[in-house]
Parts: structure tokens; sequence; C-alpha cells
């Protein structure tokens, strides 16, 4: 599975929240820290919610490829660098990426065998009542993302696995089952030793 899981789906579905809860069922898992041009919100930390850059930085950095993928937002930049990415598979560490659509699909092109799990609200109308109770966007930005959200929702069958969040711990186990699932196929690439294999 390369050791990398990419969590997308439209903004408001719960991707930040489920990878929280994932995070405390794997724990030997970690979140790369992605980079964007957005300006903080309140109780963000730099270098720990995001890296937040200017938007000559950003595209600096595209320029140098220093991205595993990069795309624009509601106007604004969001990438996941390849520092955030290189460092922990060169240790064997699994990582998992937060990101949207498109940047799923490019991760999908630049690692083979990257593990992507779709997350799909309920319904519409939770989508809006999750974005709405956030309570980190202005009621413009909603209808933004929430228009963004109409053409996100219909890359759901490109995703072999889709995870409904309805209630926050049963899709935050079956999120991890799917995870766990993976990353034992990446430890046995050949498939689990049995008791006839020498070591
Ligand atoms: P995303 O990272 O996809 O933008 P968040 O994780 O920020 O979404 O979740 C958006 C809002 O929805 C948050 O206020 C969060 O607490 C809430 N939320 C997440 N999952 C659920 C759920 N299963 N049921 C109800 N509310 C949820
Ligand atoms: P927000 O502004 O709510 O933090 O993020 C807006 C959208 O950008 C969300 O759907 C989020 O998943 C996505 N996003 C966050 N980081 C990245 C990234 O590194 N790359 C891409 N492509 N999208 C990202």
């Amino acid at each position: 599975m390369a050791g990398v899981v990419v969590i997308t789906g439209p903004s408001g579905v719960g991707k930040g929240t489920l990878i929280r809860e994932l995070l405390r069922r794997i724990p030997t898992l970690q979140l790369a820290v992605s980079a964007t041009t957005r300006a903080p919100r309140p109780g963000e930390r730099a270098g720990v919610d995001y890296h937040f850059l200017t938007p000559e930085e950003f595209e600096r950095g595209v320029a140098a490829g220093d991205f595993v993928e990069h795309a624009t937002y509601s106007g604004r930049r969001y990438g996941t660098l390849r520092s955030e990415v290189q460092r922990r598979r060169g240790e064997g560490v699994p990582v998992v990426l937060e990101i949207e659509v498109q940047g799923a699909r490019q991760v999908r092109e630049a690692v083979p065998g990257a593990l992507a799990v779709f997350i799909a609200p309920p319904s519409h109308e939770a989508l809006r009542e999750r974005l709405t109770a956030r309570g980190t966007d202005d009621p413009e930005q909603i209808e933004q993302r929430l228009r963004t959200a109409e053409s996100e929702l219909q890359a759901r069958p490109e995703f072999a696995h889709v995870v409904v969040n309805d209630r926050l711990q049963v899709a935050a186990d079956e999120l991890a089952g799917i995870v766990r699932g993976a990353l034992s196929g990446d430890r046995y690439p050949e498939g689990p030793p049995t008791e006839d294999d020498q070591p």
C-alpha cells in the first residue's frame, strides 16, 4: 500500500474529525501537515495545523517541485509537501493525508499503491449543518464550499473505498478497519508468513 493513506471528500464532511479518531485507533500513523495560502483560523497553529505560506512562497515551492500534489480550493492554494511524506516513508512510518478531491487524484497517479478513502456525508443537509455548526467559515464561504461539494460528491465512484460519516464512532471504526487491512498488506506484500516459512 506504499504507506500512504489519503482521506478525501467535501469540506465539512468530517475528514479532520475522522482522522483524529483514526490516529487514536492506529497510533503508528502520522498526519502530514499541509501547506496553504489561506489565513489561519483562530486557534490554528503554524506547522501543526498547516504550514501557512504566502502565495509567492507557495508558487516557488511548486516551481521547485516541493509538492507531491497541489490544488486551488475556494480561491486559495493547498498542497502536500514532499518533505512531509518522504521522511516518514523512509523510516517506514505510514502517513495520512487530508486533502480535497483534485489532490487525491494526483496522489493516486504519483504514489502507486496509495490507499484512498472517500468520506461521504449521510445527506446534503448534513453537510450544510456541519459547515454551519463548525463556525469557522462565513456564510459566503459556506455557500462556496457547498457549491464545490456538488462536484466533489460526483467523484465518489472513482474511489474503491467509501465511508459514510453518519455516526462518528461507527464511521471511525469502519475507516480504521480499511486502513489496518491495507497496512497489514504492506507488512506482508507476499502474504503473511506461514509455519512452513524458514526465518
Ligand atoms: P472536514 O475536515 O471534512 O472539513 P471537520 O472534521 O472539520 O470536516 O467536521 C466538520 C464539522 O462536523 C465539525 O464541527 C465536526 O465536529 C462535525 N462532525 C464531524 N463528524 C460528524 C458526525 N459523524 N456527526 C455529526 N457531526 C460531525
Ligand atoms: P480548510 O480551508 O477547510 O482547512 O481546507 C479546505 C479543503 O482543502 C479541505 O477539503 C481540505 O481537505 C483540503 N486540503 C487541506 N490540505 C490539503 C492539501 O495539502 N492538498 C489538497 N489538495 N487539499 C488540501
